[in-house]
């Protein structure tokens, strides 16, 4: 991959992908806003994930909570008292850092798991300063990431939070969503929706936001079940890129493994094991490379206090590999503190041993719709020296045109008419863009840069025989065919 991301992120610009937000303001940074064509492509990130872990399944049931709310749903989630980042300012031009990811950029060293004190001391000891001014560093202090707001009246009372993510809505929906969609364990919540944070740092893009979606499901089990997956012959025959805390504290590389050596050897449990494979397969389903991606376990000094065991979906950026997906078994954690701060009854009464047991998340593939989109977007990117101009070979179901009509010349009326007779024709069943200014081949090229598959062109011979052509845009090879077979032959190859 020989692009950066701010080279990404300037192509983006240029294409009506994504824009810093309310540029003409002077962007906050950490905002984005998405263009004409982002947001075709992130609609089409989003329901393609829908269908496959949501339509196409009949475990999984979707729910789209909402964005604001009160104090005690995050006092319960524990987000009040600990989502927290570390920072540190620079006493003079007031930057700030990420203490972590300052104390890494600079001693290169790993800081899972250390606290502000320890932080602190590491800044202090090897004397590290701000990058911007070389001035001295305040002290390294916990910063709560939650955006506050009002609900009313700005008053203690009133106060209530964005939520920093999507998941706690689905535990605070869980028994109502048990009964209402008369569901049976095990079983998945799923939710597409805005998350917000405030990073200290945004960087990188999308990849770092304080405004983010986020695509989500909390699988929920029997507790005994934790060890059994019905589903994992499924993906018994997949491969996983598996790097275990072992392979980490014994500075081992990744290794290629089947489903069946990693629970063979106890590497993850099945369900980890299943789900990881499933994400994979959606990414790879739409024109992901499956080798810039791998499965990192969290070592002990990470793991969060809820979860007995994590494991990241990683991708290889251009600025290293970094999380695109985290996978915690959460276990009960979460339920239990909802039915404490509610006084709700959460339990499910199991039929066979007459008692009361509280369910087990025992896996949460989250994600980040921005990080994704980058994904599609780096593995898509190719520079044409031929063409002399970026092809951007997004699957045809990402894309945000599925093809693009042209009249041979915009000067002769006939081939206009024709042409947008061609364009009416598709339209109500394809999003198809019409084009008729300017050489065919810049036409073209515009095509290429936003990842359009096809583009058919109507010339004198289609006024004669009805036939136009269609241009394929990875090999740029073109095919005569019927206009009245366009749509028939567009919509197998599309969708
Ligand atoms: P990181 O360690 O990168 O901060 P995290 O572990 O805090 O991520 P989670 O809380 O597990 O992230 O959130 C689940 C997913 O949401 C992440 O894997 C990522 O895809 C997405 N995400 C989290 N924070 C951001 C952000 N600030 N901007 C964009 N996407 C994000």
């Amino acid at each position: 991959m020989t692009l950066t991301i701010d080279e990404m992120a300037a192509f983006c610009k240029r294409k009506a992908i994504v824009f810093p937000s309310c540029e003409i303001y002077g962007s906050m940074s950490g905002f984005f806003d998405l263009g004409p064509y982002g947001v075709e492509i992130a609609n089409n990130i989003k329901q393609s994930w829908w269908k496959f872990f949501v339509l196409d399944r009949e475990d999984v049931v979707g729910i789209d909570g909402s964005a604001v709310n009160s104090k005690i749903l995050w006092e319960a989630s524990g987000h009040v008292q600990n989502f927290a980042d570390i920072m540190v300012h620079c006493t003079k031009c007031k930057e700030k850092y990420r203490a972590d990811v300052l104390v890494e950029d600079v001693l290169k060293l790993h800081t899972e798991g250390m606290n502000a004190e320890q932080l602190d001391a590491q800044i202090r000891k090897n004397n590290i300063k701000c990058t911007k001014c070389d001035s001295v560093l305040g002290a390294a202090a916990p910063f709560n990431m939650m955006f506050e707001t009002y609900a009313g009246i700005k008053s203690p009372e009133s106060l209530c939070y964005l939520r920093p993510e999507t998941a706690q809505l689905i535990f605070a929906n869980f028994r109502l969503v048990y009964d209402s969609a008369r569901m049976k364990l095990p079983f998945g919540i799923a939710q597409i929706g805005k998350a917000f944070r405030n990073e200290i740092a945004p960087r990188n893009f999308l990849f770092r936001a304080r405004e983010f979606e986020q695509m989500e499901i909390e699988y929920f089990i029997h507790p005994d079940m934790e060890s059994e997956c019905p589903c994992i012959n499924e993906v018994i025959h997949d491969t996983l890129n598996i790097f275990s805390e072992a392979h980490q504290k014994n500075s081992a590389k990744p290794e290629s493994m089947s489903v069946k050596e990693i629970l063979l050897k106890k590497v993850m449990l099945p369900w980890h094991a299943y789900w990881m494979c499933m994400m994979l397969r959606w990414f790879t389903s739409l024109g992901a490379k499956s080798e810039r991606f791998r499965c990192r376990q969290h070592v002990k000094e990470e793991l969060s206090h809820y979860a007995k065991d994590t494991w990241d979906l990683e991708y290889e950026f251009p600025f290293g590999w970094k999380e695109l997906q985290g996978m915690a078994n959460r276990r009960d954690f979460d339920l239990k503190q909802h039915m404490q701060f509610s006084g709700k009854d959460l339990c499910l009464f199991d039929e066979k041993k007459k008692e009361k047991f509280i369910p087990y998340v025992v896996c949460e593939p989250s994600q980040g719709v921005g990080r994704a989109m980058l994904v599609f977007l780096f593995d898509a990117y190719e520079y044409d020296h031929k063409r002399e101009n970026v092809v951007l070979k997004l699957s045809p179901k990402l894309a945000p045109f599925k093809a693009a009509v042209f009249p041979l010349l915009s000067n002769r009326p006939e081939l206009v008419e024709k042409a947008r007779q061609v364009f009416d024709s598709l339209k109500a069943s394809l999003r198809v863009f019409f084009d008729d200014s300017g050489s065919i081949g810049r036409r073209y090229a515009r095509q290429d840069e936003i990842g359009t598959p096809f583009c058919i062109t109507v010339d004198f011979q289609t006024l004669q025989d009805g036939t136009v052509t269609v241009r394929n845009r990875d090999s740029t090879v073109q095919e005569r065919i019927l206009a009245i077979d366009l749509k028939s032959k567009l919509l197998k190859g599309l969708v």
